[in-house]
């Protein structure tokens, strides 16, 4: 893994909350999180981009680059769908579906917030 990538740049209050929605919902961040608060709240309690940031590495990689890529299909201007289809092409929403099915894996949550 390429550990030149990085997570830079402050984020304006609604890039935070933007942040806030991926990282619960979808990366789970939760529960790779080092605040034992944040995986009993099952959704990270702290500074969403600091909680982003100290978490993600933590992450397995093929969900790691699933984030990067799409963050690159963004920045290229793929609509969600393209990117989408090409991280499925990839394998990357398999490793995703996986990784989600572990962190919620059991427990019968309501992490839908
Ligand atoms: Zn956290």
């Amino acid at each position: 893994m390429d550990k030149s990538r990085q997570l830079t740049s402050p984020l304006s209050a609604k890039e935070e909350a933007w942040l806030r929605g991926w990282g619960n919902n979808w990366l789970h961040l939760w529960h790779v999180c080092a605040n034992t608060a944040c995986e009993r709240a099952r959704c990270c309690r702290g500074n969403p981009s600091n909680c982003f940031k100290e978490n993600f590495w933590r992450l397995p990689e093929g969900v790691q680059d699933w984030w990067v890529l799409l963050m690159e299909a963004r920045k290229d201007g793929l609509s969600f769908d393209e990117a989408w289809a090409e991280l499925t092409d990839l394998g990357l929403v398999d490793e995703l579906a996986n990784w989600r099915d572990l962190a919620c894996g059991g427990a019968a949550s309501g992490a839908v917030n």
